[in-house]
């Protein structure tokens, strides 16, 4: 058993204030493997304490002390990629060859692209040139950052680095379902020289940590990316001290797919769905088709379904991986019914576990079609390897089904024809729009309309997150 029950904290592993044992398990055979301490309100003290004394300083740290840390910290990363990559697949199931090529891979072009984007920031501007005025964007102070299990470091990178390269201070308390690849950064953070109490981590869970976190009158901003339920709690809890929240959240993305589309555009929005076993915040889960070729489509995504392999996380090749937990496979289980009892045909996958896979949180890759908006597996976000096909006559319609969802994070069209897209596009009310198979630029902000949440992550717009605007008058 891996026994990682400290916490770093102020530049050392120390021990929690109390013992709470807490297992991680690998859902590919339901083993617990490693303990991890669950914090309380004393170690997120200590923490907190630390984070606000090392800000004095390190808001006053030149850019290019900054740069040469993180650069320093790419490297370390990279001498690593093998050890994050399996942790990643033992923690949270992805198949191992894919926790390198997209989950290790995320965290290291995030950690590149914001060491970029800090190069080219200016943090002081002139406000024009009449007035003698001075716009300074200054560090927000100490921080929380609290992440989900699905992209564990995707998640962290997105939010620790942009954190370090505008001044502020933090606390990172990863997934504790998934922690183990948080505190092999906190490894990696350390040996790239950061100074002490710049960065700290506790593990906790959302009832304990998470909430004295989101409480705490020193903390200045959270940043939170995990369930639209938890986004809500954190806001409530956080608005007693006006502190900041940047919130990334759920979605339920729609795939709209005109009878004018690319020849694989179905087959692709299948693997979209079924990539990460369904466990992306962005996953085009609703697959809007349009009539005249519904019954095509109908056959492609069971075919493509059906090619789709479930394995074990630490065999290699191309396959998707367990669901993460019990708690998520009997959701995802119970959904799945919920769409056969509200009247929708399941045409490939359903509720019994893929054959030879006994033992682990494994779903075979399920497809609905027949399904109308009104349905829970329509409306709610599963998480899992379910995709619903729902059938549309004209553009406006397509765009109100997409729309009538409390969610706005990834949406998805395809077709031919240029300007139709465009003008769809511009109507889908989501922070992404992904035309044709293309998708985001390094550097191009992620996040969510209305539930999905109100933050943005990436390039510069992620380091604004992070910065207060100060005006001085009279610089000159
Ligand atoms: P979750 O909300 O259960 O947990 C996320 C994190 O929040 C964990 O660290 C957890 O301990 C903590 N937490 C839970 N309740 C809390 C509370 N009341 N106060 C403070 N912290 C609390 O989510 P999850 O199951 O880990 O992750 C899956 C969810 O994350 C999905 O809804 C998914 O769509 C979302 N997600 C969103 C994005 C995005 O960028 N929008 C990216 C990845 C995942």
């Amino acid at each position: 058993m891996i026994d990682k029950r400290n916490f770093y904290i102020n530049g050392h592993w120390i021990k929690p204030d109390k013992q709470n044992d807490y297992y991680v398990i690998n859902p590919s055979n339901e083993r617990r493997y490693a303990k991890i301490s669950l914090g309380n309100n004393n170690d997120v003290e200590k923490a907190v304490d630390a984070a606000k004394n090392a800000f004095i300083s390190w808001s006053q740290v030149s850019k290019n002390h900054k740069i040469f840390l993180l650069e320093k910290l790419l490297k370390i990363y990279k001498s690593r990629w093998e050890e994050i990559t399996q942790t990643m697949s033992d923690e949270m199931g992805a198949p191992i060859d894919w926790s390198s090529s997209a989950q290790t891979s995320s965290g290291y072009d995030h950690i590149n692209d914001f060491i970029k984007c800090l190069k080219d920031f200016d943090f002081d501007k002139k406000f024009d040139s009449k007035s003698n005025n001075l716009i300074s964007y200054e560090p927000i102070g100490v921080c929380a950052l609290i992440t989900p299990w699905n992209w564990p470091i995707n998640q962290i990178t997105l939010k620790v680095i942009p954190a370090l390269s505008t001044g502020c201070t933090m606390v990172l308390k990863p997934s504790e379902i998934a922690p183990l690849s948080g505190m092999l950064f906190a490894e990696i953070v350390h040996e790239a020289g950061f100074p002490p109490g710049v960065f700290n981590l506790i593990n906790g869970d959302g009832e304990g940590v998470g909430t004295d976190l989101s409480l705490h009158p020193d903390i200045d901003m959270i940043s939170f990316t995990g369930s639209t339920r938890a986004g809500k709690l954190i806001s409530k809890n956080a608005a007693s001290t006006i502190k900041r929240v940047c919130l990334e959240l759920g979605g339920k993305g729609g795939n709209i797919i005109f009878a004018d589309s690319y020849n694989n555009a179905i087959r692709d929005g299948v693997k979209n769905i079924m990539s990460n076993t369904g466990q992306s915040c962005d996953a085009p889960t609703r697959m809007l088709v349009e009539k005249s070729i519904y019954k095509r489509a109908i056959e492609e995504a069971a075919d493509e379904a059906k090619k789709i392999k479930v394995d074990i996380a630490s065999k290699k090749g191309n396959h998707i991986g367990p669901v993460i937990s019990k708690i998520q496979y009997d959701k995802i289980i119970s959904l799945i019914q919920s769409g056969i009892d509200e009247g929708a045909k399941l045409i490939t996958g359903g509720i019994d576990k893929p054959e030879g896979l006994a033992k682990g949180y494994f779903i075979r890759p399920t497809i609905f079609t027949n399904v109308t908006n009104e349905m829970r597996i329509a409306r709610e976000e599963i998480f899992g390897p379910v995709l619903s096909i729902i059938p549309f006559e004209n553009e406006d319609e397509a765009i109100a089904i997409v729309n009538s969802t409390s969610y706005g994070l990834g949406n998805y069209v395809q077709t031919e024809d240029k300007e139709k897209a465009r003008r769809v596009a511009k109507k889908l009310r989501s922070g992404g729009v992904y035309i044709n198979g293309n998708s985001a630029a390094p550097g191009t902000p992620f996040g969510g309309y209305r539930q999905s949440g109100n933050g943005r992550e990436g390039g510069k717009w992620g380091l604004k997150e992070f910065l207060e605007i100060k005006t001085i008058c009279g610089w000159e």
